[in-house]
């Protein structure tokens, strides 16, 4: 589709034929393993690529593929390819651009997962990682080790505290350093509120369960970039196995026709919920990118277009107060995840940092009163009036 529409049009026509078999006016789902051949002529014109057609469910599914299309599309990039889950997308991409004797270069605010994934498991292949702090571009630039660096992953807006990398300042290091590729996890963003590739990132990762997904019922993990780097991480990914699954492909291609609806709001609601939040003094600090008292924020301002639904903030108080204002929301739900319809909420000391001990948290910037808030579809005065009775609770005596 072209790019003179706008994105609310094209996520819901880009990458879907107008025609469909059995003049169906939605992509079908083809449930099928595998694909046949005519004769083996056929096939042989499969193999020199004479025909655009699938071979093997491993290697490609037209459902699958349409989704691929229309996240292209919204990207502004030449070519997406999906995946069982943003981890199997990430993990994938990585061990296709690496091998021993690389390094990485890390910013620290992210999926615990990744940073799991790159500190921990990519070392036992011989890949060594330098772990910088998001929002600090001349930490990058003297942690690229020249020769040796091939990939800066990092995310932007990052997890928990929505740091926002300056992708004007990435594009200047990605000419000093041409060998590096630079991978922008823009989960958190969504295409409708920055698309980095436009600002000469080479690769853009998704966890599609999120906000591209949007309706909290499917998992899967998305790349875009060039044609010729996303061709080859497809290949991996016939060896790696981390496919999608039709079914959740067609979920996701429902899901992404409404993103330019949900994200609109969902940016509204989550600027009026940080504003809200900050102006209350049982709340001690508010971290979201829309709001002047964020770091970034005059990065934000430049570069996206919306600041997403997503809201950080400190209780006022210790764990335990924390703890008592989680249990009297009514609305928000309590869950990981985020990008859904649903308002979401969590406390990350109890939710993916569980495991760790209070010292080790603290280490890793997660102390006991942070909230993350996932802002969903609902009103946000309904969300208000849900955080603003649970305050009510959790400071009232016990
Ligand atoms: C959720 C998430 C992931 C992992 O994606 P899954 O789909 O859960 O595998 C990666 N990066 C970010 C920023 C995420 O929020």
């Amino acid at each position: 589709m072209s790019d003179e529409k706008s994105l609310e049009t094209r996520a819901v026509h880009a990458g879907e034929p107008r025609r469909q078999a059995h003049d169906a006016l939605t992509t079908p789902v083809a449930l099928t393993s595998t694909y046949t051949f005519a004769d083996t002529d056929a096939l042989e014109r499969h193999h020199r690529r004479e025909v655009e057609r699938d071979e093997y469910g491993r290697y490609g599914n037209p459902t699958v593929r349409a989704a691929e299309r229309k996240l292209a599309d919204l990207d502004g990039a030449e070519d997406s390819a999906l995946f069982a889950s943003g981890m199997a997308a990430i993990t994938t991409a990585l061990l296709a651009m690496l091998r021993g004797g690389h390094h990485v270069v890390l910013t620290r605010d992210c999926y615990r997962r990744t940073r799991q994934f790159v500190t921990a498991v990519l070392p036992r292949y011989g890949v060594e990682s330098t772990v910088v702090e998001p929002g600090d571009p001349g930490a990058v630039a003297r942690a690229i080790v020249p020769g040796k660096t091939r990939v800066v992953l990092s995310e932007s807006p990052t997890n928990p505290y929505l740091r926002v990398v300056d992708l004007a300042a990435m594009r200047a290091l990605k000419a000093a350093h041409p060998g590096v590729k630079f991978l922008i996890d823009s989960t958190f963003a969504t295409p409708v509120n920055q698309r980095p590739l436009e600002h000469g990132v080479d690769l853009v990762i998704h966890s599609a369960t999120k906000y591209l997904g949007g309706h909290n019922d499917l998992l899967a993990g998305a790349i875009s970039g060039s044609a010729a780097l996303v061709d080859a991480i497809r290949d991996f990914r016939g060896v790696m196995g981390g496919v999608l699954d039709p079914h959740a492909a067609y979920l996701l291609l429902r899901g992404m026709k409404t993103l330019g609806l949900r994200v609109a709001r969902q940016n509204a609601s989550g600027l009026a919920l940080a504003r809200a939040l900050e102006s209350d003094p049982r709340v001690e600090r508010v971290f979201y990118p829309g709001l002047e008292s964020h770091p970034d924020f005059a990065v934000a301002s430049a570069q996206m277009s919306g600041f997403g639904g997503v809201v950080s903030f400190l209780v006022r108080g210790d764990g335990a107060r924390t703890r008592r204002f989680i249990d009297a929301c009514r609305l928000a739900t309590i869950a990981p995840s985020l990008g859904g319809v649903e308002t979401l909420i969590e406390q990350p000391a109890l939710m993916s940092y569980y495991d760790l001990s209070g010292e080790e948290r603290l280490a890793v910037g997660i102390p006991d009163n942070l909230v993350r808030l996932a802002v969903g579809i609902e009103s946000a005065a309904d969300i208000l009036d849900d955080l603003a009775q649970a305050l009510d609770a959790a400071f009232s005596d016990p």
